[in-house]
């Protein structure tokens, strides 16, 4: 596909470059439908404009939506002020999210504060952006290649895909096809994803692990006898993964929003450096944290947490990034990833927007599984990043522990943040303030947080979190009780290398 770029001054000198060649300038609405540039690079906004501590006062006092639009509106310069509230007032409402304020803070101690990310349809942090990307690539493709339908291509390690079928069902214009590993989901995500309704979604299992699903959906992307196919029809490819910056602008709002909703509650002083731990997989979320940095909010340490696939762990101690190990699955499956994409954008902006050097590193990752970064990229990552995991056992034990401790209930993935952050306080004696990213409801990983509880393994899902909530008191997402009477719409398996055959059947 061809833009005609418009000229750097038409967006407020605000453009869209790609990590592998930084000459392409294409505006946001061209980035956002666009998904990955033609080189194969992430488009990367062009510069990141200030949050000043006066606008964390004036933030403090709006709502989710509100705040939603400021941020966005610093970087989607081509989209008029009514397209960006057209999308915020869309997207986060009461009508997707069960919390009024869409996302909830919980403070366990005096440091320790947890950010509550998965109130949306879907019970997964993934609702906060994909809630809103088909707003935003519905508004933005009208723009640059007016009639095309666009197709989703998602591939998925669980809550991705639930969370952008949920997004796109029967979003005018758009089709949707989600390809997951067989073996790597919950049994409730693979459940959530199999009864998905709408009459533009479908749903496929692979026999393969997550990596081996997005490495086929980004040779999809570049097969020309596909594109030519789609093209035929008049349509086109998008990706509602995060490598669309779509899907990551909306995830830095959340970090700005906790930290003004900190200050207004009084738990921190405006301009107090905090800390913040998230749990990792494809390194999409920490980005959002390390922008929102960028930008001026008080962070200090990034603290990246993982689950036994500690790949960026490794990398973030010694600056070498080595794929060339074993694939594990955990109990933490949604961070089951080898190949964390959005690595990329980070070390781009670390090398000062060195293409030249990005190209030789993922094509280093490409021929041989590995590279290794310079020793001032290493600073740089010594400065912003602690990195830290913990195995399936720590996780459960981490679940058992903060229930008895703060009457607090998480799911796997957050278990591993909070294993992570009580290991750095403890290495560190560092008492800053830190924020905890929860990314799912526990009942999400039901089987797991059972285990973690003591509750009887060989029950079925349903009994186990019907027990959960006897036992806790945390209310049960209503789409997990529906989800008990829908009816299976979705059960094809292929294997890896017929996954270009099943998309073309489709379009
Ligand atoms: C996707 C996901 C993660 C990992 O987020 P990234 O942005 O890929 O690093 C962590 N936890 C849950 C529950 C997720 O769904």
């Amino acid at each position: 596909m061809e833009f005609v770029f418009k000229g750097k001054e038409f967006f407020n000198n605000m453009f869209y470059k790609s990590t592998r060649n930084k000459n392409v300038s294409v505006s946001s609405c061209e980035a956002i439908t666009q998904g990955i540039s033609v080189d194969g690079g992430l488009f990367v906004p062009s510069n990141f404009e200030k949050i000043s501590t006066e606008e964390i006062v004036r933030l403090s006092k709006m709502s989710y939506p509100n705040q939603a639009k400021l941020i966005l509106s610093k970087f989607l310069t081509d989209f008029s002020e009514q397209e960006i509230s057209f999308c915020c007032e869309n997207a986060y409402s009461t009508k997707s999210f069960d919390s009024e304020q869409i996302i909830n803070i919980k403070k366990l101690n005096k440091d320790a504060f947890v950010l509550e990310l998965w109130h949306g349809k879907t019970s997964a942090f993934k609702d906060m952006a994909l809630q809103i990307l088909p707003f935003l690539l519905t508004t933005a493709s009208k723009k640059v290649v007016a009639d095309k339908k666009i197709v989703i291509l998602v591939a998925t390690s669980g809550d991705t895909g639930k969370a952008a079928l949920e997004g796109f069902a029967d979003v005018e214009n758009t089709e949707i096809i989600v390809f997951y590993p067989q073996d790597g989901v919950s049994s409730m995500q693979k459940r959530q994803m199999a009864t998905q309704e709408g009459k533009n979604v479908e749903v496929i299992a692979i026999n393969g692990n997550f990596d081996d699903a997005q490495t086929g959906v980004k040779e999809i992307f570049s097969n020309e006898l596909i594109k030519q196919a789609l093209e035929k029809k008049g349509k086109m490819f998008s990706s509602a993964n995060s490598i669309n910056w779509g899907r990551l602008v909306p995830q830095i709002v959340y970090y700005v929003s906790t930290y003004a909703r900190l200050v207004a509650e009084n738990e921190i002083k405006n301009g107090e450096q905090i800390n913040v731990v998230v749990p990792t997989g494809n390194f999409g979320n920490i980005l959002a944290a390390y922008y929102a940095k960028k930008m001026g909010l008080p962070l200090n340490k990034l603290i990246c947490a993982s689950n036994k696939n500690n790949i960026l762990t490794d990398f973030i101690k010694t600056g070498v990034y080595d794929r060339n190990r074993s694939f594990n699955a955990t109990n933490s499956p949604s961070m089951d990833i080898l190949i964390s994409s959005n690595l990329e954008r980070l070390l781009f902006d670390l090398t000062d927007n060195d293409d030249d050097i990005i190209n030789n590193w993922m094509n280093d990752l490409k021929e041989n599984g590995k590279y290794e970064v310079s020793s001032s990229v290493k600073q740089k990552l010594d400065q912003l990043f602690v990195g830290g995991y913990c195995n399936d056992e720590q996780t459960l034990l981490t679940i058992k522990e903060t229930f008895e401790k703060y009457n607090y209930l998480c799911d796997t993935h957050t278990a591993v943040a909070l294993n992570v952050f009580e290991q750095y306080q403890k290495a560190s004696n560092d008492q800053t303030k830190t924020i905890i990213a929860s990314t799912a409801s526990p009942y999400k990983f039901g089987n797991s947080v059972a285990l973690a509880l003591d509750i009887d393994e060989s029950l079925d899902e349903y009994e186990q979190i019907s027990l959960i909530n006897k036992k806790t008191g945390l209310e049960i997402p209503e789409e997990f009780i529906k989800l008990k009477e829908k009816k299976i719409r979705f059960d094809k398996t292929v294997n890896v290398n017929q996954m270009s055959e099943a998309v073309l059947e489709i379009i």
